[in-house]
C-alpha cells in the first residue's frame, strides 16, 4: 500500500510565525505565558508545554502582572491589550497578519461609517478566540451570525457590512452573504442607503486547501485526518475530505490508527488541518507504514 502525505499540510503561516516567536522568546530563557492555548492541537501544545510555555486562562490573565504574555495568531480584542497596559504586562504580538488586518479594516468601517446607522456582522464560530477579536474590534456595531439560523439578528433595513472568521467554509460564507442580500431587498426595495458590503475575509490558506483535499481524497483509498478536536477548520476541511471519500478517518494521534481501516486498499492519504504540525503527519504517515 502506497502512503502519501498531502503536500501542502503542516501549520499554516500564521501559526507558524506564533510558534516560532515562541521558540524564540523560549529559547532566549524568557519565561513566557501564553494567553489561551496556541493551537487548536493538544499534542503541539504539550511539546510547547515541554518547552516551557505556559498556558493561562482569561481569568488568570487578569490576575497577572509585570509578566511576558504571547497573544496567538487568532488575535485579541482591544480590551486584552488596554488590560496588559493597566497591569504591566509585556505582550509579545503574535497575532496572525491577515487577522490582523481584518481587525484593522473593521475598525476603519466603524470609524468611517460612524455617522450611519450601519451594522457590523462577523460570520464566525461562538466564543471562537479569532471572532472574539473581530467583535471586540466591531464593538457595538458588531453583530455575530453563526449561520443562516441565527441570521435573524440582523437588522434588514438598516446597512450590513459583513466579514468571516478567516477560517470559515468560503461556500457558506456565500450562502450568508446571499441571504442577507436577499433579505435586504425584501425588507426595504426603494431604501437607497440600504446596501450590503462583503468582505473576503476567509484566508486562502485554509479556502486553497479545500480543493486540494477535495482531489487528494478522490485519489486516495484510505483518507487518514489528522487535526485537534477544538479545531475548526479541522471539522471543515475533515468534512470536505469525507464528502469526496466514505473512507475517511479524523485522528487526532497516532493511538487511535485502526489497522482494520486500511483492508484491501491500494493508498492512503495523510493530510490535517492549518493547525496540524507538519511533524505529526509525518508520524501518521510512518505508523501507516510500519501496519
Ligand atoms: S488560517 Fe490564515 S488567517 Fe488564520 S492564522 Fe492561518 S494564515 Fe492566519
Amino acid at each position: 500500500m502506497k502512503v502519501e502525505i498531502e503536500p501542502g499540510s503542516g501549520f499554516c503561516f500564521g501559526v507558524e510565525n506564533a510558534v516560532r516567536i515562541a521558540e524564540e522568546a523560549l529559547r532566549a530563557g524568557e519565561e513566557v505565558y501564553c494567553l489561551g492555548e496556541i493551537v487548536h492541537n493538544d499534542i503541539e501544545v504539550s511539546r510547547l508545554k515541554a518547552l516551557g510555555l505556559v498556558t493561562i486562562t482569561y481569568d488568570q490573565f487578569a490576575q497577572l502582572r509585570d509578566r511576558k504574555v504571547l497573544v496567538r495568531a487568532h488575535g485579541e480584542p482591544p480590551s486584552t491589550y488596554e488590560m496588559a497596559e493597566n497591569n504591566n504586562i509585556t505582550l509579545i504580538d503574535a497575532t496572525c497578519p491577515i487577522v490582523h488586518s481584518i481587525q484593522e479594516k473593521i475598525k476603519k468601517v466603524k470609524l468611517v461609517n460612524s455617522q450611519e446607522d450601519g451594522q457590523i456582522v462577523i460570520y464566525g464560530k461562538q466564543d471562537h478566540a479569532e471572532v472574539r477579536g473581530l467583535m471586540g474590534a466591531a464593538g457595538e456595531k458588531g453583530i455575530l451570525v453563526t449561520g443562516k439560523h441565527d441570521i435573524g439578528k440582523v437588522d434588514f433595513t438598516r446597512p450590513v457590512w459583513l466579514f468571516a472568521q478567516t477560517t470559515r467554509s468560503k461556500d457558506e460564507y456565500e450562502l450568508v452573504a446571499e441571504v442577507i442580500r436577499l433579505n435586504l431587498q425584501k425588507a426595504a426595495p426603494d431604501y437607497p442607503g440600504n446596501h450590503l458590503k462583503v468582505y473576503k475575509t476567509i484566508c486562502r490558506q485554509v479556502s486553497d486547501r479545500e480543493p486540494r483535499l477535495r482531489s487528494f481524497a478522490r485519489e486516495n483509498d484510505v483518507i487518514i485526518f489528522v487535526s485537534g478536536l477544538k479545531s475548526s477548520n479541522g471539522r471543515m476541511l475533515f468534512d470536505v475530505c469525507r464528502n469526496e471519500n466514505r473512507r475517511s478517518h479524523f485522528i487526532s494521534s497516532t493511538e487511535e490508527i485502526d489497522p482494520g481501516w486500511f483492508a484491501n486498499a491500494q493508498s492512503a492519504g495523510v493530510c490535517g488541518a492549518t493547525s496540524t504540525p507538519k511533524w505529526l503527519i509525518q508520524k501518521v504517515a510512518e505508523a501507516i507504514e510500519a501496519i
